[in-house]
């Protein structure tokens, strides 16, 4: 009897997916979700990786695809613990003899496959490219050759074929263990939620948003609207789906390309697919990177200082208490929807960095912890570019915020709606360079 262990991660979907398509092929098949202790509890930076809002969208994409394992005879078995020991337990008692997982960037995720690999050297680990647009044969580079920025990498991969999504498997193997999932769903639901979620995890609701959208103009306006702070129809809010993986970029690619044969191609559907190459070109450059990804000084020599670390700075920054009130309601929409526009993203970055000196690394753990898209090559990467230590040729950006507001919240309505009242406390007549510099 040959048996197979998928390890899902961040490809919790049925539908277009290799990986499965690849586990289907083997006598039993364990599908498994590993919810691993250390992502629960503050580590690095500080902070838990994984908290609540990220808990509750994981909780139900679990759920949906619990149900559609079901409707394929099969089930989820949950996990609960370090994830490499209780990964190990299962090779163990099963006999695992294949171990396949999507292609992982993480460094958490990296360091279990090691540890499995040197424990059990005769498992066969196959990752699968199973978040990506290309696979690692049809991207037209190597890993190693992958541009150091993003317009020449565009440049060529948008000329590029994109493979069509795969066909469901029909069967699927039976698991030879019964899952008693209680307890592990139990630690899944987090005690409290987000105040507003803007998102509903799974595949289900990812299918229902993309028909939404696409059944809408919202897609031939885009490019117009997409920078916008606020507002649910402006930009597309796919990431958190194709994020989870309940929703794989090739099927919105797909649907994209229907869209723009049944109703429009425009430049805004044009620039919904080029928005897609960022996230693209980042899932790559994560993986190029290894864990430089995480690195102070990224993956050049900074222009300037990166930054340290002053507790009060980011407190404030955190909590939305800063002397930027356009600041203060983006950071304040992310705690109470787990959301963040892209444009705010790119505010409150470079206030972190170049308003108040602090490490760059700490907002993106803040942002890892928050954000319920939160994808390991998008974030660090999009930090790092800010910071001016990752992809950009210009060496960071640096956004003035008098500026950013008369553009993007003229008449004040985003700050009122999201931090209507006027930030209380001494230090904030001060000027940034008067805020106390604990170290
Ligand atoms: C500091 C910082 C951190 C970020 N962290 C994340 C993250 O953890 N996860 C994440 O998905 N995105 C991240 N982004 C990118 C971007 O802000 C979000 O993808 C976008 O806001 C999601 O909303 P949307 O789906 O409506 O995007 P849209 O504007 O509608 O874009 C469509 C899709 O294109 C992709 N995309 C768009 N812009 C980017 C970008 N700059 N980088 C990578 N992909 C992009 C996303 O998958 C998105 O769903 C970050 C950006 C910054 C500046």
């Amino acid at each position: 009897m040959h048996t197979a262990l998928y390890w899902l991660t961040n490809d919790l979907r049925v539908d277009d997916n290799p990986a499965l398509l690849r586990a289907a092929n083997s006598d039993r098949l364990i599908i498994t979700y590993c919810l691993d202790t250390r992502e629960l509890h503050p580590r690095r930076y500080h902070l838990a990786q994984l908290g609540n809002g990220r808990r509750q969208f994981l909780y139900e994409g679990l759920r949906d695809l619990e149900q559609q394992l079901k409707a394929h005879q099969q089930q989820l078995h949950l996990c609960y613990g370090r994830g490499d020991e209780e990964l190990a337990q299962l090779i163990q008692d099963y006999d695992v003899g294949r171990l396949i997982c999507a292609r992982q960037a993480g460094s958490d995720e990296r360091a279990i496959l090691a540890k499995l690999q040197h424990r059990f050297p005769d498992l066969a680990i196959e990752e699968v490219d199973n978040t990506t647009l290309f696979s690692s044969q049809t991207l037209p580079f190597t890993t190693a050759e992958l541009p150091n920025s993003f317009t020449p990498f565009r440049k060529i991969a948008e000329r590029e074929a994109i493979a069509h999504t795969l066909p469901t498997p029909q069967q699927l193997p039976p698991s030879p263990c019964r899952s008693e999932n209680n307890v592990v769903w139990g630690m899944l639901r987090p005690a409290s939620i987000i105040a507003e979620p803007m998102f509903q995890g799974g595949s289900q609701a990812a299918q229902r948003h993309m028909e939404t959208y696409f059944s809408s103009d919202h897609p031939q306006n885009y490019k117009e609207v997409r920078n916008a702070l606020d507002g649910w129809d402006n930009s597309s809010k796919f990431s958190g789906w194709l994020n989870q993986g309940s929703l794989s970029p090739r099927q919105l690619f797909h649907r994209l390309q229907r869209y723009e044969r049944e109703v429009v191609a425009n430049d805004s559907t044009y620039w919904l697919f080029f928005e897609l190459l960022w996230r693209e070109y980042f899932q790559w450059l994560a993986l190029r990177l290894g864990n430089d990804l995480y690195r102070f000084g990224g993956t050049r020599q900074p222009k300037r200082n990166p930054g340290c670390f002053y507790p009060e700075r980011y407190r404030r920054w955190c909590a939305g208490n800063t002397p930027y009130p356009l600041v203060n309601a983006c950071m304040k929409q992310l705690l109470q929807t787990g959301y963040m526009s892209n444009r705010g993203r790119q505010i409150v970055a470079s206030c972190l960095i170049h308003e108040l000196g602090m490490d760059w690394r700490y907002g993106a753990a803040w942002f890892e912890h928050h954000l319920l898209d939160y994808n390991v090559g998008s974030n660090w990467g999009n930090w790092q570019y800010i910071a001016g230590v990752g992809a950009d040729p210009r060496g960071g950006r640096h956004f003035n915020i008098d500026k950013q507001t008369a553009q993007y919240d003229p008449s004040g309505d985003f700050v009122q709606h999201w931090s209507p009242q006027p930030v209380q406390s001494q230090m904030d007549s001060m000027g940034i360079d008067d805020w106390p510099l604990e170290t």
